[in-house]
């Protein structure tokens, strides 16, 4: 078996796992979701996805593409990031990260470097609110979108 192979089905199955511990079913079309959505660090919107599983499964819809993503997120798969305008962008890292965002184009990054206050997790800010994550968003301009200063 070709190592590419093996490290499809691996994935498959890890998800195949991951799904049913969740009472979920696992399907082509969410299989092929997922991969995308791990092939990509881009964070990529559902129409992303949309275009990008539809050279793999040409008789996909965006309502099964929105369904796909949705039980991922619940799964704890991936996570959701949901911005003020209505928009939103799919990550296949669900723990708590930090992203960067450009304020032009939308292009959103991990941001590695950039440490969470994890301790936060857990605990309370004060005392009427428990703190269940963080989201941690930087925003400015990426290397394409920065100003020329004239
Ligand atoms: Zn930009
Ligand atoms: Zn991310």
């Amino acid at each position: 078996m070709a190592r590419t192979t093996a490290k499809t089905h691996e994935a498959d199955q890890a998800l195949r796992e991951a799904l049913e511990a969740n009472g979920q079913r696992f399907t082509e079309q969410r299989a092929a979701v997922f991969r995308y959505l791990c092939g990509n660090t881009e964070h990529p919107t559902a129409d992303d996805i949309y275009a990008g599983v539809r050279g793999a499964l040409p008789d996909i819809s965006l309502a099964t593409v929105y369904k796909a993503l949705e039980t991922l997120v619940s799964c704890g798969l991936a996570s959701k990031l949901s911005f003020g305008d209505g928009s939103a962008r799919f990550d296949p890292c669900a723990d708590d990260h930090c992203h960067s965002r450009c304020l032009v184009c939308g292009a959103v990054r991990d941001v590695p470097s950039l440490p969470v206050p994890g301790s936060m997790v857990g605990g309370r800010l004060s005392d009427d609110f428990q703190v269940q994550g963080v989201r941690l968003e930087v925003v400015g301009y990426c290397r394409s979108c920065t100003p020329v200063s004239t």
